[in-house]
């Protein structure tokens, strides 16, 4: 029998990985500019962490978690969101402790759940997590810096931000209650998902995808009324700044998000080019999570960003680099001099790709895979440039001819090839 993948486990094969490891050193680059500084965390950690943080009414802590006992007998939990580990992190190190946070990590997360385009049981994100900051300013400085990411990786137009406030916990509980009153005489209209959220977080069953939910949520009471007006002003003066800093949004009071622990702003990043697996980033603050897990009260917002889909967006926009920039065509006899002359490329000009051919094969087979390795030009070392010093550089895309040169001129010749 095969072995095979398990379901919704990729391969990311290599033109797929190029696509991500774009995005992920452009996103790294950026969040530098903005003063965030990675960090990294374990996959596993304990599945209390994830059932106090994530919430225990949530989809992704009833269904979705990869949960296991390990050798010792612990109850563990491939992570299935970064920011309960992020949070445990930031506490076990003292990092909310007086002092003001921006951190990012970028990695692997696990949900069970039905694959497809799009959705995956492994999948990677891009996650920051703020620390220590209350106002607006920083939410939009968070908005501002997401929006830039977008232009950099030329999806602007493709993406739009939906932002919403959730009010504060008051708030939350007034409306849940209205939402109550609402749902409870419509129950049969629900699926089982929906009767169970309506005893233990009404507000999920806004982010719900059946059909029949999705059909009683135009008439829906609308939060915007239920939210006090500290967390209104709190709004407001984000919205100023996206205006001023000029990041377009429209404001939907049905964005609630999928975890239990934001309040106050919360925003997705949709786009229409992906059929139904339309998120490609989500987040908002979460103010009363670092004193949940036994820290002094902090304030915090973070997103994450789903890369797998990100990905899909750039597939047809993204040109891999070539596989090799100079291929060397050697003899046999030479190869440890190609071995040689490989190395000098390499030191004279950094980033430079060279691919030296490796085995058998005559010349023609080994022009073929310089070909194919998409190379601007080939470097040829045979017996007689042994002899003689030297070596013939042979440009592989335009006209021009190839030429034999000392070996201490190769590097002005292949400057001229390479431009
Ligand atoms: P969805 O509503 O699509 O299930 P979510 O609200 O569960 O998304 P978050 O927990 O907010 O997602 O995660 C942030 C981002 O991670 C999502 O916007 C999405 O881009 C990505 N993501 C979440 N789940 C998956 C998955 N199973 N496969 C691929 N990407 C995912
Ligand atoms: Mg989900």
């Amino acid at each position: 029998m095969k072995v095979k993948a398990l379901r919704g486990m990729q391969d990311l094969l290599p033109e797929k990985q190029a696509i991500f490891r774009h995005i992920t050193s452009r996103v790294g680059e950026l969040l530098d500019t903005y003063g965030y500084r990675q960090i990294g965390l374990p996959l596993l950690e304990s599945t209390h962490l994830f059932a106090r943080l994530v919430g225990d009414s949530t989809e992704v802590v009833q269904k979705q978690m990869y949960t296991f006992e390990d050798k010792s007998g612990d109850d563990v939990t491939l992570r299935p969101e970064g920011t309960a580990g992020c949070v445990r992190a930031a506490l076990e190190h003292g990092l909310t402790f007086n002092q003001v946070q921006r951190l990012w990590y970028a990695g692997p997360m696990f949900r069970y759940e039905r694959p497809q385009k799009g959705r995956y049981r492994q999948f990677e994100q891009i996650g920051c997590e703020c620390f220590g900051m209350a106002g607006p300013d920083i939410d939009a400085e968070m908005l501002l810096m997401l929006h830039r990411i977008w232009t950099s990786l030329g999806v602007t137009d493709d993406v739009n931000l939906e932002l919403n406030t959730l009010g504060d916990t008051a708030a939350r509980k007034r409306y849940s209650d209205a939402l109550v009153d609402y749902f409870s005489p419509k129950s049969d209209q629900l699926d089982d998902d929906g009767r169970r959220l309506l005893k233990t977080n009404p507000l999920r069953i806004l982010d719900s995808k059946h059909e029949g939910t999705k059909a009683l949520l135009p008439d829906v009471p609308t939060l915007t009324t239920f939210v006090d007006d500290e967390a209104r002003t709190h709004f407001d003066e984000l919205r100023r700044n996206l205006d001023q800093m000029q990041v377009p949004y429209v404001v939907n009071p049905r964005i609630v998000r999928g975890l239990d622990y934001y309040n106050r702003t919360v925003f997705e990043w949709t786009t229409d080019t992906l059929g139904s697996q339309g998120t490609v980033c989500g987040g908002g603050r979460y103010d009363r999570l670092v004193e949940e897990l036994g820290g002094r009260s902090a304030p915090a917002v973070g997103f994450a960003m789903g890369l797998d889909r990100l990905a899909l967006m750039l597939e047809n926009k993204f040109v891999p680099p070539a596989e090799a920039d100079v291929f060397i065509v050697s003899e046999q006899v030479a190869r440890p001099q190609a071995l040689v002359v490989a190395e000098k490329l390499r030191n004279w000009r950094t980033g430079l790709r060279v691919v030296t051919h490796c085995g058998d094969g005559k010349f023609k087979s080994q022009f073929k895979k310089a070909d194919a390795s998409g190379a601007q030009v080939a470097v040829i070392i045979g017996e007689s440039e042994i002899q003689a010093g030297t070596v013939t550089v042979k440009p592989l895309r335009g006209q021009s001819d190839q030429q034999t040169v000392n070996e201490s001129d190769m590097a002005d010749l292949l400057a001229q090839c390479l431009e």
